[in-house]
C-alpha cells in the first residue's frame, strides 16, 4: 500500500489531532497570560502598574465623592505583556487564564473592568490611606522592631515616624513610644 494511504488510514482511525474549538472548550495552559484582573483589597494605589503599562490600558483616577479612587483596565488595549504583574509591589494585579477576549470594534469601550478602591484613615493623623498589605509590610520591616499590626494602619509619613521611634528605642537614642 502506498505510504500516503497508510497515513490516511491511520489518521482516519485516530480521529482529529486538534481541539474541536469552537464546538467544544479548548484546553487552557495553566501559565497562559489572559485577561488582567485586580485584587482591590491588595491595591495601594501606587500607580506603578499604570506607569509601566505599554498599552496605556490602566487608568487610576481619584474619586473624591466616594473618598477613594477608580481603577480601570481596558482589555482592548492590553498587550498581555504582564509588566503590571511583574512590577506591582503587593501582588494586587494578575493575569488570569481567561483568553475569551475576542470582541467587535464597536464594543471596545465596554471591554473593560472597573473597580472602586476606597480609602481608609491613618490611625495616627487621619490622612487618607490604603492599608499596607501584611505580606509587603513583613518584607519592608523584616529587620525593624515595629508593631506590625499597627504599622499597616499608618500613612507613609506616620510609618516613617513610628519606625524611626522604634529604632530609637532599640538603640537607646530616644523614641516617642509610637
Ligand atoms: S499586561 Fe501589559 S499591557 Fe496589559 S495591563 Fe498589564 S502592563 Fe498593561
Ligand atoms: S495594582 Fe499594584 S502597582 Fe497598580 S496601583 Fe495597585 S498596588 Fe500599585
Amino acid at each position: 500500500m502506498p505510504l500516503f494511504l497508510k497515513i490516511l488510514a491511520r489518521n482516519l482511525l485516530q480521529g482529529p489531532a486538534t481541539e474541536p474549538f469552537p464546538y467544544q472548550e479548548a484546553t487552557t495552559p495553566q501559565r497562559l497570560r489572559g485577561r488582567v484582573e485586580l485584587n482591590a483589597d491588595l491595591c495601594v494605589g501606587c500607580g506603578i502598574c499604570r506607569h509601566v503599562c505599554p498599552g496605556g490600558a490602566i487608568r487610576i483616577e481619584p474619586d473624591a465623592e466616594r473618598a477613594g479612587y477608580s481603577f480601570s483596565i481596558w482589555h482592548n488595549t492590553c498587550a498581555l505583556c504582564a509588566s503590571c504583574r511583574h512590577f506591582c509591589p503587593t501582588g494586587a494585579i494578575s493575569l488570569s487564564t481567561d483568553w475569551h477576549s475576542a470582541h467587535r470594534q464597536t464594543e471596545k469601550y465596554s471591554h473593560a473592568a472597573h473597580y472602586y478602591v476606597p480609602y481608609l484613615r491613618c490611625a495616627d493623623c487621619g490622612a487618607p490611606l490604603r492599608l499596607l498589605p501584611p505580606a509587603l509590610a513583613a518584607r519592608l520591616y523584616a529587620h525593624s522592631p515595629v508593631d506590625m499590626a499597627r504599622i499597616i494602619k499608618l500613612c507613609p509619613n506616620c510609618r516613617q515616624i513610628a519606625a524611626a521611634s522604634r529604632e530609637g528605642e532599640r538603640y537607646g537614642t530616644g523614641g516617642t513610644g509610637k
